[in-house]
């Protein structure tokens, strides 16, 4: 396998780098790069033009014949991941400070290189489409209220069945009749099983420590239990209320200002119901 290593350091612009990275990327196997401010700027963009994969923030390299295999920390540092790519290009952006070190390591000598000085292309603007607010757009960082779904959206309901359809009319009922903006638990996003039925919902919706700080007047939790990882994503919420069946939960301790104990499915039916 041929390894390239660029050094790449100094200033230079996006619209010089993009191209000439992109030709430094292009027909080769594995390029490992720094990952400072420029190569962070520029190398995505080289390496969509040269149909290459891309990883950032790596911080170590294992080579076994044809296979690279590298770690990054992920989850706030808290995991350390190990994978591979057999796509080729593959970009290996370097955490900085270990970018020598990984050289040396798998005995590649790095090479400069040169700025591209030909005229980049420009964009030309065809016209401009306003985003609006986006009717299927869940996330609303104008609205007065911040609804947030929890994983017991997924879970059995009084009648002993899982209702994920009827869950997620329940939901995005609510977010249409009020404008809510729409937050979830990392549990409920990170959930396979919920993905079809809750598709109005993604990762950008997570709020709390490894998730979003949204900043609304009110907020009200409904089938999320309250954990810290979760509440801390709420420090700028004013009034909070939860919808809760456990008396106990994470909400009970000081962390709402009313909690329902009841079900939310049929509070939140109800809600619907009254808003007409
Ligand atoms: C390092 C770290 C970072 C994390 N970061 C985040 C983060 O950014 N955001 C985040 O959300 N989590 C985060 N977590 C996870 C967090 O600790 C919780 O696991 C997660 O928030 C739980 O999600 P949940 O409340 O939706 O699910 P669960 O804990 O499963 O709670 C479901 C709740 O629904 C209730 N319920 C069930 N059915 C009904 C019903 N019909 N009516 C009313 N209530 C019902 C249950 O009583 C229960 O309280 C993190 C964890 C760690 C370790």
């Amino acid at each position: 396998m041929t390894i390239k290593a660029y050094a790449i350091d100094g200033n230079g612009t996006f619209a010089q780098d993009v191209p000439a990275f992109a030709e430094a990327v292009k027909g080769a196997e594995l390029v490992l790069v720094p990952g400072n401010s420029r190569v962070k700027r520029s190398m995505p963009a080289a390496a969509l033009r040269a149909g290459a994969e891309i990883d950032t923030n790596v911080v170590d390299i294992v080579l076994d014949g044809e296979k690279a295999t590298v770690q990054r920390w992920a989850y706030r540092q808290r995991i350390l991941t190990t994978f591979s790519r057999a796509a080729r290009p593959w970009v290996i952006v370097t955490d900085p400070s270990l970018f020598a070190e990984i050289c040396a390591k798998l005995g590649v000598t790095p090479e400069s290189l040169a700025p591209s000085t030909s005229q980049s292309s420009r964009t030309t603007v065809n016209g401009v489409v306003a985003a609006g607010n986006g009717g299927a757009s869940t996330i609303r960082p104008d609205a007065k209220l911040l609804f947030v779904a929890g994983a017991g959206w997924t879970k059995k309901q009084a009648d002993g069945a899982l209702h994920l359809d009827d869950a997620a009319a329940t939901i995005t009922g609510f977010l249409g009749k009020s404008g809510a903006s729409l937050g979830s638990s990392k549990s409920l996003v990170d959930m396979p099983e919920a993905a079809d039925a809750f598709s109005f919902m993604s990762h950008m919706n997570q709020v709390g420590q490894t998730g979003s700080t949204p900043r609304h007047a009110k907020g009200l939790a409904t089938c999320c239990h309250g954990e810290e990882p979760h509440v801390v994503g709420w420090r700028f919420i004013n009034e909070r209320r939860a919808v809760n069946l456990d008396a106990n939960c994470g909400w009970a301790q000081g962390k709402a200002d009313v909690l329902y104990v009841a079900d939310a499915s049929e509070v939140m039916k109800k809600v619907n119901e009254l808003l007409g």
